[in-house]
Formats: structure tokens, sequence, C-alpha cells
């Protein structure tokens, strides 16, 4: 048995042995000795790249994806606990059936390279993330993501200090994807280390020199972003759409007007200088983090289930032509409102209209129960976190950051309110550099 002395390591020096990886539900665990060691010491921390391309974030919720590599296949068992789903011909990625949590991801091109089977290159995805990347042997096969990453109970006391920083960020990657820079700005120089930051995929400084990008350039996608957008902006934005990855859960936002109508939400979840906008921050959070499992922090926007409508297609005979129903997030789940009446209800006998929709909804979102008051919701299909919802507070919900898909760009700035330095249960964070930076 390991008698490891964490008080006596230094920091930065944890050996990945004292470290587990877990989804939030627990099916899913993996020894920390799977992932890649950066050195020969076998310490943290681990490498890995900053993804922020569209399919990471649609398919998790989060608003980037940390992934670092496995030396070998996770096992059996944590694999039976998942859903697979591939968001290319290359990359398939596997969430926790139970809870949601984004845990793996396999490298379709390196497993058929083992299986000794040719690939088409022309069967490439066109995302961009899994298009462009190419794979050598030198690959790995398996990766991680960051947010499943923590201490082992049985290898630390459950009070030792553990956490710093445990993955080491090689490069930001596919920024051009998030139209506005996303919060790469915020994280492109932790701990005064200059991050290499690449619009689109990584690529090696020695090999292609001049690929890299600036964070002039960065900081400039947002300045022309918002130009393009924001004079016109105003009748297309009364509405903000969004959806997972595999468009299974489509949601359509209605703008607040919280100076008329408060619609029963708490005051810390209304935004105090921009009433016409949603409110947006980060959680690091341990049910959080392990529920998504993309990053160690998980940004969610707070909006009235009465705002929020489910879009989903008719399925019945009656109905050939294959209509659109509608139904607020209110009615689906009977979470209470002062609102006015919700747009868009389902047309017929509310009951059965309530009830269909139910069923549609239930049939692509799954609900997770985390803890005796709050509920999990992720996509059936490709696990994107979309809901939290927490039963003393029925007014607000907490919707997934990573799947709106605003006009202006991954950070949703004409609808969201980013409270500065606002990161919830930051004292539950596993990496004190980044959390730094988020803070500001
Ligand atoms: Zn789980
Ligand atoms: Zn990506
Ligand atoms: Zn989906």
């Amino acid at each position: 048995m390991s008698t490891t002395q964490p008080h006596q390591q230094e920091p930065h020096q944890f050996p990945l042995s004292t470290a587990q990886l877990s989804c939030l539900c627990g099916t899913v665990k993996e020894p920390g000795t799977l992932l890649v060691p950066s050195g020969q010491s076998k310490t943290f921390p681990v490498a890995s790249h900053m993804c922020h391309c569209n399919s990471c974030r649609y398919v998790t919720g989060n608003i980037l994806l940390s992934g670092p590599a496995l030396t070998t296949s996770p096992s059996r068992a944590s694999l039976a606990h998942c859903t697979a789903y591939a968001t290319s011909a290359q990359f398939v990625r596997y969430f926790c059936t139970t809870c949601g949590c984004h845990c793996f991801t396999q490298n379709m091109a390196i497993a058929r390279k083992e299986l000794d089977v040719t690939t088409d290159p022309s069967s490439a995805s066109s995302c961009p993330d899994e298009a462009k990347i190419e794979s050598d042997d030198e690959e790995p096969e398996w990766y991680t993501n960051s947010g499943l990453i923590e201490r082992d109970p049985a290898q630390i006391e459950a009070d030792a200090p553990w956490a710093t920083d445990l993955v080491n960020t090689l490069s930001h990657m596919f920024i051009a994807d998030t139209l506005d820079g996303g919060i790469v700005p915020r994280l492109s120089n932790p701990a005064s280390t200059k991050i290499p930051l690449f619009m689109d995929g990584y690529s090696d400084e020695a090999t292609s020199p001049g690929s890299a990008t600036s964070l002039e350039s960065v900081l400039q996608l947002r300045l022309n972003n918002s130009k393009s957008t924001s004079p016109s902006s105003t009748a297309s934005s009364s509405c903000l759409k969004a959806a997972c990855h595999c468009g299974s859960v489509k949601l359509s936002i209605r703008r607040p007007d919280y100076a008329v109508d408060t619609q029963g939400v708490p005051a810390r979840y209304i935004a105090e200088h921009a009433t016409t906008k949603y409110p947006a921050w980060f959680c690091a959070c341990r049910s959080d983090r392990t529920g998504n499992g993309a990053w160690f922090a998980q940004p969610w926007t707070y909006i009235p289930p009465a705002n929020i409508t489910f879009t989903f297609p008719v399925d019945d005979d009656d109905d050939p032509e294959g209509d659109e129903r509608q139904v607020t997030v209110a009615d689906v789940f009977q979470l209470s409102s002062s609102s006015s009446s919700p747009p868009n209800l389902p047309s017929g006998s509310p009951s059965t209209a309530t009830a269909t929709a139910k069923e549609a909804v239930s049939a692509r979102l799954s609900q997770h129960r985390s803890s005796t008051s709050t509920t999990r919701s992720f996509c059936r299909t490709c696990g994107a976190t979309v809901f939290y919802m927490h039963d003393e507070r029925p007014s607000v919900v907490n919707v997934a950051v990573g799947i709106l898909r605003a006009d202006d760009g991954a950070l949703a700035s004409d609808w969201l309110d980013w409270v500065p330095g606002r990161v919830v249960c930051p004292e539950e964070t596993t990496e004190r550099t980044l959390l730094r930076a988020l803070l500001g």
C-alpha cells in the first residue's frame, strides 16, 4: 500500500498515483497513473491543449475542453458505463450514461492504424478540430478530460493539501471558432507563462514557424465581431438559440426585461446594470466539474424557465409533415414562475399536449438527480450538459453556456453579462493558477 506523504510534496510534485479520474456519479473511475506524465518523474502537471472549437463546446456545454492524453485505453468497466458519440469520423467521445460527465475521447485514426485498417482521408469530418489534426504514430489513441482529475481518497487524506496546477496548457487552439476569442484573453498568460495561441489547430513552431497568432489578433476578433453584429442585431437578437452538438436538444431563449418584471428571480441572478441580459459566471465545485468533465470549471447562465422553450419535431401519424412543437422548460418541469403566460404553448388540450411534450423532452434529455435537491440534465445522444436545477430556486434554471449559439460568439456578450471575478466554490478548485486567471 502506498504511503504517500502529501504534506512533504512541493507544489507541482504530486505523483500521478495520488490522483484518480472520476465522474460525478462514480461509476466511471480510473487511476491517475493512466495519465501520460510530462516527464520521467510521473508527477503532475500533465500536458494538454485547450480546444475552443465548436464541437468541443457544443458536445460538452463547457466553453472549452482540456483533454490530457492517456497511456492506454480506459478499463472495460468504465467504458461499459459510458455512451459513445462520434463528433466526426476521427473522434469518438464517451460520456457517463448516468451523470453525463464527458470522460474520454478515442482517436479513431490511431485505433484503425492499430487494427491495420486503411483510413480514407476524404472521410475526415468537416469539423475544423478534427479535420486538421494529423495522426501520426506518436499520437495517443485515448484522451481523458481535465475535469475528471482529482485526489484519490485511497491515497490522500481528505483534508490534505493536494490540488495545485494539475494541467500544463500547451496551447489554445481553434480560437477562430469562438468568433469573439472566448475566454482565451483571460487564460493566455497565467502565471506569466505565455501559452501559444492558434486560430486553427496546433502546429509545432519548429515545423510550422509563424503559425501561432498573437493576443492582439484574438482581441481583434472580438472587436471585429462586435462591430459586425451590434448595429443591426436588435431585430435578430430577441431570441437566442441553443443546441447540443447532435441537435437533439434545441432551445430558444427570450430576452428578459428585469427592469419591468423580475419574474420572481432572486436578486443574485439579475445582472445589476444589464437588466435585458442574463448573468453568467463559472462554478468550480466538484459536482459541476465532474458532472461536466471538460474542464475544472463550468460556465453557467441563469434563466427563468418560462423564458426557455424546447423545440422538438412532432412524431405522429396525424402530422406527416414533420412539424415542430414548442414547450417551455417551466411547463415541462412544472417549475413555478411569476411570469405572464409563456409563449408557444403546445396546441390542443393542455394536459395531452404537455404530456406529449414531456415525453419528447425526456426522450432527448437525461436527468440525473445529483443531490437531494439538485437535478442535472444532459443530452442522451451526445452528452452535452444542458441544465442544472435547484429545487429551492425554481424561478431560475442554470443553462450551460457552451451550447449557446449566439451570433456574436462563444461569450454571447449581447445576451450575457459576465460577472467579473465571480467563480463559485473557489475552495473546491483543482487548478490554482487557472482559477486566479478566471478571478482576474
Ligand atoms: Zn457518472
Ligand atoms: Zn475541439
Ligand atoms: Zn445532443
